[in-house]
């Protein structure tokens, strides 16, 4: 780590240490250290392969079952299901255990935070989570792994059993709506913070992205935490560059443990 990097840490720790509303917003970088790969990283799903970006864009979807059996057999073997929290997420957990987080936005779908210990409550998952399907008729939810256990019992597109309708997990996909009260939630929350932490994304994601200046003009101090450069990089009080497992616990330390 080298000392500007440093300096900018020990800048950003002292806006922490005297916060009591501190929103957090995570990115898929977040969860690269569980083994879960992003898109837009270097080693990003996307940047090894373009076209997985078309395949993910919910017209597809519904319209070639080609497209939803081969999204059903990745879902069986998605990494997900056996990831760990890694730092990253236990030090934005500790910030909840000390009483100062006052909201965690993720563009994540991985559910890593909650199992790291955030209240559920407090996470705003704004593209959805891959621990539920939905029927996109009837907006019936249930959990995946009563989906994925027809699909490992022969189905390869399984069908809503309520109204036939078809089946998806309960994330937002490319080109389809947000929920309006998850994303209105999450816009609310980043009016209130006083520093506000963007982690482990390329902040190129609309509308999600525009908390980050949303924060910023209600008065927030905006941290930038990221390995590459973001599209928000001019919008922060200070950037990070650095890898999230070794920034965070010492962005996040109090006087406790440093
Ligand atoms: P992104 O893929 O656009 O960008 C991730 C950023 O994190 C990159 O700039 C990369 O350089 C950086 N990064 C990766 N690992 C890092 C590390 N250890 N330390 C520091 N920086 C690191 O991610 P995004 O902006 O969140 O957008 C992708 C979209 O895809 C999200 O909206 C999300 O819905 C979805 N997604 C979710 C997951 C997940 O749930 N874990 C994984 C992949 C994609």
């Amino acid at each position: 780590m080298t000392s500007d990097v440093q300096d900018a840490i020990a800048r950003a720790n002292g806006w922490v240490r005297e916060a009591n509303r501190i929103v957090v917003l995570t990115g898929a970088g977040i969860s690269t250290d569980s083994g879960i790969p992003d898109f837009r990283g270097p080693n990003g799903l996307w940047t090894r392969n373009p076209a997985a970006e078309k395949a993910s864009d919910i017209s597809y979807y519904l319209a070639d079952p080609e497209v939803r059996r081969a999204s059903w057999q990745a879902r069986l073997t998605a990494p997900a299901w056996t990831a760990e929290p890694n730092v990253g997420h236990r030090a934005v957990a500790d910030l909840e255990h000390r009483g100062v987080l006052h909201a965690l936005i993720t563009q994540n779908i991985d559910g890593l935070h909650q199992r790291a210990g955030i209240d559920a409550d407090r996470v705003i998952e704004v593209h959805g989570t891959i621990w539920y399907s939905r029927c996109w008729s009837c907006a019936d939810r249930r959990p995946m792994h009563e989906t994925l256990d027809r699909v490992r019992a022969g189905d390869p597109d399984p069908a809503c059993e309520l109204c036939g309708g078809i089946l998806k997990s309960d994330t937002i996909s490319f080109g389809q709506s947000l929920v309006p009260e998850v994303i209105d939630r999450a816009m609310r929350v980043s009016q209130q913070a006083e520093v506000f932490v963007a982690i482990g994304s390329t902040l190129s994601v609309y509308p999600v992205a525009g908390c980050v200046p949303l924060a910023k003009s209600h008065g927030a101090r905006v941290v930038v935490v990221n390995a590459e450069p973001t599209a928000m990089d001019a919008v922060a009080d200070c950037v990070i560059r650095g890898a999230i497992g070794e920034v965070l616990p010492r962005l996040f330390a109090d006087g406790a443990n440093t």
